[in-house]
């Protein structure tokens, strides 16, 4: 919800704009367009052709639990993890979903469910948290679970489920779990975890691990993602959940997610695909660190290199986001919005409103507008 109404205000300042003189660039989305050069370089080769007469049947595998999933794309899930070395997949259950949008929802229902809770479980994340987090928890407003906000401020004895995100969007920061009750239960949202934003420093391996081809692909468009999962009965009510709201998930959604995958981990791709994605993260950081050189009024996070087992070596971590912080009391959103920058503010992550996130997932042109415009913002920042 949050991303079409961007849409609509980005549509609406547009009209209002000489197009001419300054355009609206938006770097509030997390829209992974910046993969696109690299799809349009492999060509036509990797295209896939869907007959009318393919993939008719609401089912893929009725012998599995996830009745839905093709087989293919849950070995391609499994070799892509393995090559990576990212996530434990051994004895593990795995379910594909309309994006991981729909996994987290799906793991709220099945955590929460069996508990009949005589009042909604806490949902809780800690700040800066994802900001679909509270809209996903609150938006049918569930009996089962409801949002509660910042983890680090849960004091409740009751049971709760904690949202852990790493990297975590927006600040990019590797997470554990901050409540650590007994009776907590946790959802880990690994979408960022690849080698393009981070060091892979191990295989994870948690209850339950979501991630998505959104990010790891920038096939974001196809809404695949996954859960890894470790109980056999959370997995199953994970499964259920995806069947009464969506009955599954497209098969030509799973089909290009299944070339792509295979695509990439049997590295048939003209170049390698993590090595395009690490160099274009590495560049705009890079990039984006010298403009900011020698001021504090806009700042970035530092992150010191950590060894990651898939490239072998001292890994600089290039998150998906720059979480940006100017000085207290200022709205950061809306000083980068005078200078027609979209990025989004502090409070939709638990935050004050002097910091905002910025995506580093768009297209180069945008990245090379934005970092034209970033001394007349620092200009505005000092005064
Ligand atoms: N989790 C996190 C942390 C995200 O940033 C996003 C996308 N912005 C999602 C989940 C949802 O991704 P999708 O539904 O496209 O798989």
């Amino acid at each position: 919800a949050v991303e079409v109404e961007a849409i609509k205000t980005t549509e609406s300042m547009l009209t209002n704009l000489d197009l001419e003189t300054v355009s609206v660039l938006d770097f509030d989305k997390g829209d992974p367009t910046m993969y696109e050069a690299y799809w349009k370089s492999i060509g036509e080769d990797f295209e896939i052709t869907i007959s009318a007469s393919q993939a008719l049947s609401y089912f893929a595998n009725p012998k599995s639990f996830c009745w839905f999933m093709l087989p293919k794309l849950e070995q391609e899930i499994r070799n892509l993890h393995n090559l990576v070395g990212n996530a434990v997949v051994e004895g593990r259950h795995i379910a594909v979903g309309n994006g991981s949008s729909q996994l987290i929802q799906a793991a709220l229902y099945a955590l929460a469910e069996p508990l009949d809770p005589p009042s909604p479980i806490s949902v809780v994340s800690a700040a800066p948290f994802y900001s679909c987090y509270p809209q996903i928890a609150d938006y049918v407003r569930s009996g089962l679970f409801k949002w509660a906000g910042d983890a680090h401020a849960y004091v409740k004895d009751t049971p709760y489920i904690e949202m852990v995100t790493s990297p975590n969007n927006p600040d990019g920061e590797l997470r554990g779990p901050v409540v650590n009750k007994a009776n907590g239960m946790l959802v880990h949202d690994l979408a960022y975890y690849w080698p393009q934003y981070t060091a892979i420093t191990e295989p994870v391996d948690h209850d339950i691990m979501l991630f998505t081809v959104s990010k790891c692909t920038g096939h974001a468009g196809s809404r695949i993602g996954w859960a890894i999962v470790k109980d056999p009965d959370v997995a199953k009510r994970m499964v259920k959940f995806m069947e009464i709201s969506t009955i599954g998930v497209s098969k030509e959604a799973q089909l290009r997610a299944i070339s792509i995958l295979e695509m990439i981990s049997t590295n048939s791709c003209p170049s390698n695909f993590f090595e395009f994605g690490q160099s274009v993260m590495a560049e705009r950081w890079k990039k984006l660190r010298e403009a900011l050189k020698g001021t504090d009024v806009l700042q970035v996070p530092d992150f010191p290199p950590q060894h990651c087992n898939f490239k072998r070596d001292y890994n600089e971590c290039h998150p998906a986001y720059a979480w940006m912080k100017a000085q207290e009391g200022l709205n950061l959103e809306e000083v980068m919005k005078e200078e027609s920058i979209r990025v989004r503010g502090g409070g939709t992550f638990g935050c004050p409103s002097n910091y905002a996130r910025l995506s580093m997932l768009g297209r180069d042109k945008d990245v090379d507008l934005l970092l034209k415009r970033l001394p007349s913002i620092l200009k505005r920042l000092a005064h």
